[in-house]
């Protein structure tokens, strides 16, 4: 490591431990002094034989720039976002490039047929299309292997449903968390509501604002429910839940609520 300006003194424990505990090498003891040497097990000769040659963090040379670079940052005369960048654009390209390891199922694009490759995004694992940012198909993922997209929602008859702030008529979504029905006065108009298997999960009474007399929406928030005001961001009053009602708000009576196409 020393020799090929690898590492430093600080990383070499870390270094070995990471080897020595993915058993990647072993300790070998030789010759009448019992002198310990380090030896590849054959699970790290295989890793190399996989990674050398396709992949430059496998190759001392890229590893002494990237170290270069970074003492670089770290005396203020690169910049951090640069360097990882062009780092993490060589490493994605390569990646994207790697053959499958022999028993590992290879899943292709099902809209450009390039691999799929497991990524870790901020709700957790999913499948994305090597071929990104021109394709942009992703799959959650599945134990795995790529699992079923939720199917589009369908309404659950012709009939048509109004903004209950804005009276345009509000559209069924697919959204992060499942089906919503959306107002189509969006952005100006962001009243959202619950699908209801096909059926927009409108309240039956109407709690106007206090501030705004828009009507407040219940959300389902991670430490219970509240409300909040649908012309959020522009109006951010929110009160809690009391019984399913907001807490302190009358409710107004609703007009406009349905009407069939
Ligand atoms: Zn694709
Ligand atoms: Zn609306
Ligand atoms: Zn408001």
């Amino acid at each position: 490591l020393e020799d090929s300006e690898i590492g430093r003194p600080s990383t070499y424990a870390s270094i070995m431990e990471t080897l020595t505990s993915r058993h990647y090498v072993r300790e070998h003891k030789e010759g009448k002094g019992k002198q310990v040497y380090l030896a590849p097990t054959p699970l790290g000769e295989k890793i190399i034989a996989v990674l050398a040659g396709g992949f430059s963090f496998a190759d001392y040379e890229f590893t002494r720039q990237v170290e270069a670079h970074l003492d670089k940052i770290a005396a203020g005369e690169e910049r951090y976002i640069d360097v990882v960048a062009r780092i993490n654009d060589t490493l994605d390209n390569e990646l994207g490039k790697m053959p499958t390891p022999e028993g590992v199922e290879q899943h292709e694009c099902p809209e450009c047929g390039k691999p799929l490759r497991l990524r870790n995004g901020k709700r957790g694992a999913f499948w994305g299309c090597t071929g990104y940012p021109d394709c942009k198909y992703t799959a959650p993922d599945d134990g795995g292997k790529p699992g079923q997209r939720a199917p589009e929602p369908k309404p659950a008859s012709d009939k048509t449903y109004d903004c209950p702030v804005c009276s345009k008529p509000l559209r069924l979504r697919n959204g992060q968390r499942g089906a919503f029905w959306g107002c189509t006065g969006y952005p100006d108009c962001n009243y959202l509501v619950d699908d209801n298997q096909g059926v927009p999960a409108l309240p039956d009474k109407i709690y106007p604002c206090p501030e705004c007399s828009k009507p407040m929406r219940r959300i389902n928030g991670r430490k219970g429910p509240f409300w909040s005001c649908s012309g959020y961001p522009a109006c951010r009053h929110a009160v809690n839940d009391l019984n399913g009602a907001p807490e302190g708000i009358v409710a107004a009576q609703v007009k406009n609520q349905q009407k069939t196409a």
